[in-house]
């Protein structure tokens, strides 16, 4: 029934009732009291169904509609309309929200919604498995009063989303967790909560495995080194013969240890996170003695050439810094042709201080720069060993540099010459 029928059918109901009541009047000669009381009974009518209206909404799915003809009827189709797009709207709304809230809860890590006084919200399957975290009695409550844990409490109040913490987790000494924060509504923030255990696992077995093997390896080569040389200072078999093959096995042994070496440093700096920050290391002083070390290498060594402009000591370890120096320096050496040059600088660049090798070498292709501190990564691995390379150097350097909160960073150009930055951070700096 469209609107304009149900006005049409009420004003022609208003017009029998007036004609009805006229014409009773007439009859009994008192048409005025018959028009009123026509009209009385038209407003109790529409009373009684506003009354009805206000009951049906109360409630409508308990109901009928009540009056389905009229401009009452009319009235009663349209609110039906409407409340029954309201209806399939809030069951779409639903079902997503439902999905969304599976989806969640079947994801592996555990998510905890707070507010932004660290309420907790909500949250899922996973939050309940891996922080003990029970629906019915923590919603509402403080995070970091269920947990206690004064690494995870100031961590939330720092509120630094691109920083993570890892924490045993709670209940559970053997599992461990890295948790992170996301930002998300007005102020609110979510709890991100991975299982590394597995990850931390691995990784362990790895450093392990390569100690373990570089230690294995040490004991057997220095054995054979030793008979090498004993045989070489032999006097009774004939050095003619057993020369070439003596010297390679002694140059194959040496090899070796270097690898073995540099392989038990780095499983070391792996191992120990912070390096010792208690002595300062005067840098002036080793960048004068490594470039004077390397210099003395051999006669085909390009001139080393240092620039000091600064007179800060570093905040760390003094035999790692070396290998830092010495890495750098041999490496610009034995890719720089003798008539060359080499410069270290030590100089002030603001707050940090630089160390800078730079050389006129071969330079290095833009593709190999990303990956140079990959372990036994080389540009021309033949080259490197021949040069007595390990490939290990600048994984040692970007070790002992993390470690000192100090960055590596390369430009090369080809055939120019290339140029290794180590800065380091005013915090590491002393002087
Ligand atoms: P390696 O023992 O082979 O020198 P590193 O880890 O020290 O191992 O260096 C990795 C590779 O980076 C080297 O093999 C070499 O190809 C390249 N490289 C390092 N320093 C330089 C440099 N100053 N000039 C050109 N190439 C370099």
């Amino acid at each position: 029934m469209n609107a304009r029928s149900g006005w049409v059918q009420e004003f022609w109901r208003i017009v029998v009732l007036v004609l009805v009541a006229w014409a009773a009047g007439t009859v009994f000669n008192q048409v005025y009291l018959f028009l009123l009381l026509a009209l009385l009974a038209y407003t109790f009518r529409n009373l009684f169904n506003l009354q009805r209206l206000a009951y049906w909404l109360g409630d409508p799915q308990a109901s009928q509609i009540p009056i389905h003809f009229g401009l009452w009827g009319d009235i009663y189709s349209r609110i039906a309309r409407v409340m029954s797009r309201h209806a399939q709207r809030d069951a779409r709304m639903t079902k997503l929200v439902n999905e969304y809230a599976s989806s969640t809860s079947a994801l592996p890590d555990a998510t905890v919604a707070l507010e932004a006084d660290g309420t907790i919200r909500w949250f899922n399957d996973a939050a309940s498995r891996l922080l003990g975290l029970q629906a019915a009695k923590d919603i509402g409550q403080k995070l970091v009063n269920l947990f206690r844990h004064p690494e995870l409490a100031a961590f939330i109040a720092k509120l630094d989303y691109s920083r993570t913490l890892e924490l045993t987790a709670p209940g559970n000494k053997n599992r461990k967790l890295e948790v992170r924060l996301a930002p998300y509504g007005d102020g609110q923030y979510l709890l991100l909560a991975q299982d590394i255990t597995d990850r931390l696992q691995q990784e362990r077995v790895r450093k392990d495995f390569v100690a373990n093997v570089s230690h294995e390896l040490r004991t057997p080569l220095t054995v054979i080194s030793g008979f090498i040389e004993n045989l070489q200072d032999a006097e009774n078999v004939s050095r003619e013969s057993i020369a070439r093959p003596l010297d390679l096995m002694g140059q194959q042994a040496a090899r070796m240890r270097q690898i073995v070496e540099d392989l038990l440093l780095l499983a070391r700096l792996e191992s120990d996170s912070k390096s010792n920050t208690q002595t300062t290391v005067d840098m002036v002083g080793l960048v004068r003695l490594v470039a004077d070390e390397c210099q003395g290498l051999s006669p085909e060594t390009p001139e080393i050439r240092t620039e000091i402009g600064s007179a800060r000591r570093v905040l760390g370890d003094e035999k790692q810094l070396r290998s830092v120096v010495t890495n750098l320096v041999v490496n610009a050496v034995n890719h720089t042709p003798a008539d060359g040059e080499v410069i270290v600088r030590w100089i002030d660049r603001g707050s940090e201080t630089v160390l800078e090798v730079e050389d006129s070498g071969e330079g290095i292709a833009s593709e190999h720069i990303p990956r140079l501190t990959e372990r036994f990564y080389r540009v021309d691995a033949g080259r490197s060993r021949e040069r007595g390379g390990t490939g290990l150097g600048l994984a040692i350097v970007k070790h002992v540099l993390n470690r000192h909160e100090a960055t590596l960073e390369v430009e090369s150009e080809l055939d120019e010459g290339s140029r290794f930055l180590c800065h380091f951070p005013a915090n590491r700096l002393s002087g």
